[in-house]
């Protein structure tokens, strides 16, 4: 019988289930050339595609150490409750970030107005389903939808996710815009707090990251996501500094891996500083686990086994187990739940 160890599972704080499928196929472009591929495969997906394909990925996030996830999903509301049904078919627990999309994108991800996507959004949680209000980003929703939503999230207490600074082109077309950066007008909308988690923040100025710290937001940290999108580093070292909480998401999918996605973290954090263990074991654990959890709004997760006697751990000795689980282990060290 293999010697296993019981440890605090990992939350993903951020997943689009589907962009799985496109890993591999899109290399050679740029973030702008992916995203063309990803909204065509998300125009083309039925409701029982992203039901079967959903509960195949998330038992891959099981398999790997997730035992939690908050899917930011943008395929329409019947989609919504295949994304459900399909976590829940899978064993993991699932907070439905429903996207709001004014503009842009492709029909099947707008909605008319916010009034009609808070509709939407009370429809699930009617249905029982764990929700957070995720509006995409600055480029998908306009001011008045921004202001709205943030004055929901607020009164009921909900999760508020979105997408911010992952690429400099968004923050041009903001600036020109709005006269201001994508974190400076969630601050002026009413969309930071500590129940906002911004995703990626990988082109925010300090002025930004103080605005993210002063609110007590969190920022999502995607890099296995991000390096493979181009898109640039986390400012790790900035945000530390800062003591803005941190939490981790698989994001395109293109791994689902949390050991990996906390070795970048600290590898980018190393790069940057020149010095070794700038976060310390606890500290990634925290941010690949109970830091996600309060981001989704859970109070609890599952735990995970690991497999003592993989062979990646021969040789290590208890007292830096964990440690070691981050600096040279991969997600397969999970002892399979399915
Ligand atoms: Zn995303």
């Amino acid at each position: 019988m293999a010697e296993t160890l019981s440890l605090p599972g990992f939350v993903n704080a951020h997943s689009h289930a589907f962009q799985r499928a496109l890993r591999g196929r899109t290399e050679g472009d740029d973030f702008w050339g992916w995203r063309d591929a990803m909204l065509e495969l998300a125009e083309s997906l039925t409701v029982e595609q992203v039901r079967v394909g959903y509960e195949q990925v998330y038992r891959e996030m099981l398999n790997a150490g997730y035992t939690a996830v908050g899917e930011f999903h943008y395929l329409g509301a019947a989609e919504a409750h295949a994304a459900v049904e399909a976590a829940s078919e899978a064993g993991i627990e699932l907070v439905l970030l429903l996207a709001a999309y004014g503009r842009g994108g492709i029909d099947r991800f707008r909605q008319g107005s916010p009034a009609e996507y808070l509709e939407q959004l009370e429809e699930l949680r009617a249905a029982g389903v764990r929700v957070g209000l995720a509006p995409h980003s600055v480029r998908a929703c306009p001011r008045d939808w921004l202001e709205e939503l943030g004055r929901y999230a607020a009164a009921e207490s909900l999760p508020l996710h979105v997408h911010a600074c992952e690429q400099p082109r968004e923050i041009e077309e903001c600036l020109a815009e709005h006269g201001k950066r994508p974190i400076e007008l969630l601050a002026d909308t009413g969309c930071l707090g500590p129940q906002t988690t911004v995703v990626h923040a990988t082109h925010a100025n300090g002025a930004e990251l103080d605005l993210l710290r002063d609110s007590g937001s969190t920022i999502c940290a995607c890099p296995t996501t991000e390096a493979d999108l181009g898109d640039g580093f986390i400012p790790a070292i900035r945000v530390l500094h800062r003591g803005i909480p941190l939490c981790i998401g698989s994001d395109s999918n293109v791994r689902i891996d949390p050991l990996e996605e906390l070795r970048e973290l600290e590898g980018i954090a190393r790069r940057q500083d020149g010095r070794r263990g700038v976060f310390e074991a606890d500290a990634l654990w925290a941010i690949g686990g109970a830091s996600g959890a309060r981001a989704l709004g859970l109070e609890s997760w599952d735990e995970i086994e690991v497999d003592l006697d993989h062979r990646s751990l021969d040789g290590v000795a208890p007292e830096h187990l964990r440690a070691a689980l981050v600096a040279g282990c991969g997600g397969d060290v999970v002892v399979s739940p399915t």
